[in-house]
């Protein structure tokens, strides 16, 4: 086993990374590292980052790259990232992708996994999400959780994301597109990028994530 597992996870919104990188994160025992739960989270706790990234996130657009990858850096600061981590929307442009490198040095990203789900599918999952401002568990409308509005696990709230409205959807796909679809490249090209194919049962995604993993002895 590698000292560090650090593992990418690319993919569009709604193409399974939060649920697969759950899981991986359990698997390997390494964290599962969200900016995008990091954020929200500030976002809830009204604290000063939460003020100043609010509005950001409400219209889909992404947060300045300084301020996630200080987030980051600091994030792997903590004991638990010592043996790796799985990074879920993170990088989401090329310069988070070099800001990264230089954060992890000589051991680095060990595999970058790119989720393949087709736009139509994402966005009717994206429009039919609801999720749990207390625990974070994914439902949909069709849910008694989500009908009740209640949370079946914990008795949190169960919402719409405000960046999960149509709107949003359109410009979070885009941004994808433009900014972080280049990465695919910039780990293809560092011999890095495996593709797995999204449109499967989440156990069928998380087996082909695995075998990847294992193939290339990282774990
Ligand atoms: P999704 O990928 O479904 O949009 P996330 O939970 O990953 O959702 O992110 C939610 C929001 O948080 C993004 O739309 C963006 O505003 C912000 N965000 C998360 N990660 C980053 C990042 N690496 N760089 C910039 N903004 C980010």
């Amino acid at each position: 086993m590698p000292a560090r597992l650090n593992l990418v996870v690319l993919g569009k919104q709604g193409a399974g990374k939060g649920t697969q990188c759950k899981r991986l994160a359990e698997t390997y025992s390494i964290p599962h590292v969200s900016t995008g739960d990091i954020l929200r989270a500030a976002v809830k706790a009204d604290s000063a980052l939460g003020r100043e990234v609010a509005a950001v996130l409400e219209a889909g657009a992404l947060v300045s790259d300084d301020l996630v990858i200080k987030l980051v850096e600091a994030r792997f600061e903590e004991p638990d990232a010592a043996r790796g981590a799985l990074l879920d929307g993170f990088p989401r442009t090329l310069a988070q992708a070099e800001a990264l490198e230089r954060i992890l040095g000589d051991d680095g990203v060990k595999l970058c996994v790119d989720l393949e789900v087709p736009i139509e599918l994402v966005t009717a999952r994206l429009s039919s999400r609801r999720v749990c401002q207390e625990c974070g568990s994914i439902y949909r409308d069709t849910d008694i959780s989500a009908i009740s509005g209640t949370c079946e696990k914990c008795g949190g709230d169960v919402i719409q994301r405000a960046d999960d409205q149509p709107d949003a959807i359109h410009k979070r796909l885009e941004t994808y597109e433009r900014d972080t679809a280049p990465l695919l490249e910039f780990y293809k090209s560092r011999g890095l990028l495996v593709s797995v194919n999204g449109d499967q049962a989440p156990d069928e995604v998380t087996g082909a994530i695995m075998t990847a993993v294992h193939e290339r002895g990282l774990a």
